[in-house]
């Protein structure tokens, strides 16, 4: 028979797939004597399995769960629903890379018309029992069947406006009887039945309601934007209640081992007196410093500073901590490895090496490759900054700037993103839902909530600036408006946020580039050690280069030539170049292109001072660059000395009804030879200058797109070859250069053989490569996606991460191919898989020699590349 439950003792922390991050480490901190309130953890197992057949909780796991309760009321010496003395539990979803997305937490479950009573007596406190329940019935409508808490906070706010009162504490036991009994009622209204008083009914609900959660929107979009696969499944644990809110001395908190903010060490929480879990993260009350536990109770302190450090010591990194104290015993609800910002995440790496706990490989490996993309985002210009006029201060939750429009819900914040807007999301306070408007925004700014709240965790697990907790701000989330330092700021203004010092600006403050130093540089020198994979960049201009260069990049692998047409100064000349209706004339308009193309690549070479770079010839569909409106036509048509009509009709002559998959690439080459000619010509003349000009020894690398044939590329080799040549005899020069193709369309691969005759160099063009491999559009997939993600086909998107089943088995394919022929053959790629981390793994394994992509991700790709050659070494 299978084992789909697991007592807490009978797990452990290497058993995180089966348990869920959380089981496992309370496993783990069961074994390690520490106190945690004892229970058992339903398997991620279960929950496929639930899925499997059909949504359904099998007889099986029942019976597990309900002999594994058996133990803990023995345990516990308390029973399920009992009147004297009911065993509470709390439910949690616990899935194995934790995802804030998911199902809240229940507590208080086990209550009912009976045993609330029971617990009364055994606690001696009425009124607590009571609020107990009422939070337990307002929990569980809300979080297992879905019943708005709305509904419930009114009748609260009713009974509480009646009495004159302003707190819930002030509700007595008898006020709060009234409130259950109407809670009760909302309930039966709304599900058809009465409150379920049984409460293994009500723990299968709950249990129900975790593995239902796994699949809901919130926990998809999350999954999607963090890789995490669909088919994990989360698991569930019930636990035995403590109880923070019995008074003075009881009291709940959350805490880290180091500041997830900035790494440095300390202990760094909140905790909040006479209180329940979810109290503290809900940001309704303002909680105080850990620190000052001390003060409060400072034999607890004591003990929770000497378990903390302990297993820092025991995980060998940063913990995140959950924490319940009850008449004075403290008891760790969870602890995991914690979220931290980028920044952090480096200097606790750095720390820990320094401290002698970790290996330079294993500070490699703590970073999340993608996180990095925090670091290299823009920080505020210093003189901006000086002069910027400070409306507020706020807690400085997840570092960065941000400026932007303020916008007050996560759908509005999502729309102006998707018109292109920066945008400040403004709230009350964040939750779950707002993931996307979230993810769309710049900076995140709330009024309430501390720095363990929903909007501070989220935005430093996304890498977003946010600032939490500005109090001083009255807001009008309806009415779209809110109010700081003495300004009034309408939906559409522009607001400026330092998520580092936690100060919020008036307007649109200047930022300035990211650059790599102390603990990052350190890092990424001890990535650059370990890696196998060369990382080039794809770079069109100097600037581009540079910018790559300073991030570390070891060469261009994509040089798009097409992108140095559009400039003002040459677009009339390509243009013309294109309306030419003889060979002779397309060559003299050729001609004209052939000074800028040539210092264009001068510009290059010359940033790039000698290291490799890959030149890739025209591509694009020629009606890219006419124009389509008639003011410009007439215009293109005046300075040609041509009619109107006869430019407009070639202009539509160029239409195409799959340009992606018409007249471009190599084809251009085949049919307008002369074009390749004149960028040869541009290439060999540029490199064999900057050779001579500064001593660098560069072999220019020349590639042809788009070629599915052998035959085709040696047509275009044999033109290139002979103005190289022509170009080496008249400048007396012995340049070496090589000639390459870029393999992207699925033929390219199956007959990468017989291409690499003629190919000295493959890369790999994943963009076209998805495209054709999957016959999707490029520029088309944005409307049918999301449906995808939807009906489960796809969980994340081609274009983004390499579909390594199907486009990665012909890339594969090709370099064994290539290789066979040419054992020495140069493998990269160069489709914006080149940045993506996990698709960097992909191209370790294959045995790519180069991955190039955009410069803001090189750092990214020199850290995944040593992760790739690491984790392949263990
Ligand atoms: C590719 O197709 O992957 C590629 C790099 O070329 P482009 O994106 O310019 O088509
Ligand atoms: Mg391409």
């Amino acid at each position: 028979m299978a084992k789909w439950v697991y007592r807490f003792e009978e797990g452990s922390a290497d058993m995180r797939p089966l348990l869920g991050g959380k089981g496992a480490n309370l496993a783990e901190m069961t074994n390690l004597g520490l106190p945690i309130p004892q229970g058992f953890t339903v398997t991620t197992e279960a929950c496929t399995d639930y899925y499997n057949k059909g949504k359904k909780i099998s007889d099986e796991i029942k019976d597990q769960i309900f002999a594994e309760l058996a133990v803990l009321e023995e345990k516990q010496q308390k029973k399920f629903g009992d009147t004297d003395n009911p065993l509470l539990v709390s439910v949690r979803s616990g899935a194995r890379a934790s995802m804030p997305g998911m199902m809240d937490t229940i507590l208080n479950l086990g209550l009912n018309d009976v045993s609330v009573e029971g617990f009364a007596a055994r606690t001696g406190n009425k009124r607590f029992a009571y609020d107990s329940y009422r939070r337990f019935i307002q929990m569980f409508s809300d979080v297992v069947m879905e019943v708005p808490k709305s509904l419930f906070e009114r009748v609260l706010d009713e009974v509480k406006n009646k009495k004159h009162v302003h707190y819930d504490t002030e509700l007595n036991a008898d006020d709060l009887m009234g409130v259950i009994k109407r809670f009760k009622t909302i309930y039966k209204d709304k599900m058809g039945e009465d409150f379920p008083q049984d409460p293994k009914v009500q723990l299968m609900e709950a249990v129900k309601a975790v593995f239902r959660s796994w699949d809901n929107e919130r926990a998809i979009v999350y999954r999607r934007m963090n890789d995490i696969p669909g088919d994990w499944g989360t698991a569930v644990n019930v636990q035995a209640m403590v109880f923070g809110n019995m008074g003075d001395t009881s009291g709940t908190g959350v805490a880290f081992t180091r500041n997830p903010s900035t790494g440095e060490k300390g202990i760094f929480g909140e905790y909040l007196i006479n209180a329940q879990g979810e109290d503290v993260v809900a940001g309704i009350r303002t909680p105080q410093p850990i620190t000052k536990l001390a003060e409060d109770l400072p034999e607890c302190y004591a003990k929770f500073m000497e378990i903390a450090n302990k297993l820092e010591e025991h995980y060998r990194d940063m913990q995140d901590m959950e924490f319940t104290i009850e008449n004075g015993n403290l008891y760790f609800l969870q602890t995991r490895n914690g979220k931290r910002t980028a920044q952090a995440a480096l200097k606790i790496a750095c720390d820990l090496v320094d401290e002698g706990k970790i290996t330079e490989q294993e500070a490699v490996c703590r970073i999340e490759a993608k996180s990095l993309d925090q670091l290299l985002h823009p920080t505020f210009d210093d003189i901006a900054l000086r002069d910027g006029e400070v409306m507020g201060i706020g807690l400085p939750a997840s570092p960065g700037a941000a400026a932007g429009k303020v916008y007050f819900t996560a759908e509005e914040a999502k729309i102006a993103h998707g018109r292109g807007e920066r945008v400040i999301l403004v709230r009350l306070e964040t939750s779950p839902e707002d993931i996307e408007g979230m993810h769309a925004s710049e900076g995140i700014l709330t009024v309430r909530g501390g720095m363990t709240s929903h909007a501070a965790v989220v935005a430093r697990g996304m890498g977003t600036c946010c600032v939490s907790g500005c109090g001083a701000i009255n807001i009008n989330e309806d009415e779209k408006w809110f109010e700081l330092g003495g300004v009034k700021f309408n939906e559409g203004d522009y607001i400026s946020l330092d998520g580092s010092t936690g100060k919020i600006y008036r307007g649109d403050l200047r930022t300035r580039d990211a650059v790599i130093s102390g603990n990052f540089e350190r890092i990424m020198n001890w990535a650059d050690k370990y890696r196998k994979l060369r990382v080039r960049t794809n770079a069109d201009t100097p600037a581009d280069a540079l910018n790559a260069l300073k991030l570390g990049a070891e060469g261009i692998g994509l040089c798009r030539t097409e992108h140095m047409f559009f400039d003002a100064d040459r677009i009339p000349k390509i243009r013309k170049m294109i309306l030419s209706n003889t060979v002779e004339q397309r060559e003299a308009a050729l001609n004209e292109l052939i000074p800028f193309q040539k210092s264009d690549f001068k510009g290059i070479f010359k940033t790039m001072e000698g290291r490799p770079v890959t030149i890739r010839f025209l591509d694009p569909p020629l009606h890219e660059f006419v124009p389509t409106d008639d003011a410009d036509i007439k215009a293109l048509a005046k300075e040609m000395g041509l009619k109107f009509e006869e430019v407009k009709a070639k202009c539509e002559s160029l239409h195409e009804f799959n340009p992606m998959m018409g007249h471009r690439g190599c084809r251009l080459a085949v049919t307008y030879p002369e074009i390749a000619r004149m960028q040869t010509r541009a290439v060999m003349e540029a490199a064999i200058e900057e050779n001579e000009k500064y001593g660098f020894s560069i072999e220019p690398e020349i590639m042809i797109p788009l070629v599915g044939d052998k035959k085709e590329l040696k047509f275009v080799k044999k033109v290139i070859v002979e103005v190289a040549e022509q170009v080496k005899k008249e400048k007396k020069s012995d340049i070496k250069y090589h000639i390459g193709t870029m393999i992207e369309i699925p033929r390219a691969a199956l007959l990468a053989d017989e291409i690499a005759e003629e190919a000295e160099f493959f890369s790999f063009g994943t963009n076209d490569l998805t495209q054709m491999t999957f016959g999707f559009s490029r520029d088309d997939t944005g409307k049918f996606i999301d449906s995808y993600y939807k009906s489960k086909i796809y969980e994340s998107d081609p274009f983004a991460k390499l579909d390594q089943n199907g486009v990665g088995q012909l890339i594969q394919m090709a370099a064994e191919k290539g290789r066979k022929t040419r054992p020495d053959i140069k493998l990269g790629i160069c489709g914006e898989h080149g940045g993506d981390p996990s698709s960097v793994e992909f191209c370790h394994k294959v045995g790519l020699t180069y991955v190039s992509c955009s410069p803001f991700r090189v750092p990214i790709a020199r850290l995944a590349a040593a992760q790739a050659a690491i984790n392949d070494e263990q």
